[in-house]
């Protein structure tokens, strides 16, 4: 049998869960009996939790619950500067940027808190920066059917930058373009000049 014809192993219990922190702090070099990690193993596995809990959620129907039909509006719609958290699948390190999203509606848009809620999404579960960006952009295309999508990610691993090579200050930037983003090179260029301008929210914080 390959591996792909078995069956997912079941979750772990909490209790499994803890029990393979305190593994992990042995391996380290401590004592989990020691009390100030007493509630360690519990507050790491809620934690994760939280840290992944975009495998509970599914981005499309984020998107598609609440699109609304607009046949006039043939602009940019961009949100920027979307915070994002993540884990890098190699490392289970934080990844931590923004987000830049923009589409050019075909029939339907969104509500802008949907596209940041499918960034969050995909953010919460083991990622790599190359996939995370691809997930958004090709699934805002599959749902809304835009004219095009664009997404940028820019981030900082820690993987890099507290550990191996030890690079703080490197980010990384990644870009998947759709549609007339790809196509048509003013589209591309008039997304740039609207993400190179100054931001008029952030000056009023
Ligand atoms: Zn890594």
């Amino acid at each position: 049998m390959t591996p792909t014809d078995t069956a997912p192993l079941p979750r772990p219990s909490r209790e499994e869960a803890e029990d393979a922190i305190r593994t992990l702090l042995r391996w380290a070099g401590e004592d989990p009996a020691r009390e100030g990690l007493l509630d360690t193993p519990g507050r790491v596995v809620r934690s994760y939790e939280e840290f992944f809990q975009g495998y509970a959620e599914d981005p499309s129907e984020i998107l598609s619950r609440t699109f609304s039909e607009v046949d006039d509006y043939d602009e940019i719609v961009l949100l920027r500067d979307i915070r994002f958290e993540s884990h890098c699948e190699h490392h289970m390190v934080p990844i931590i940027g923004v987000a830049h999203v923009a589409y050019l509606p075909g029939k339907r848009v969104v509500g802008i808190s949907k596209l940041a809620r499918v960034v969050e999404a995909f953010s919460r579960r083991l990622q790599i920066q190359e996939r995370l960006t691809a997930q958004i952009a090709n699934t805002i295309n599959d749902v809304l059917q835009p004219h095009g999508v664009a997404v940028i990610l820019e981030a900082g691993h820690q993987c890099m930058t507290t550990r191996g090579v030890h690079r703080p200050g490197v980010s990384m930037v990644t870009s998947r373009m759709l549609g007339v983003f790809r196509t048509n090179s003013d589209t591309r260029r008039e997304l740039m000049a609207m993400l190179n301008r100054p931001s008029a929210a952030t000056t009023h914080i």
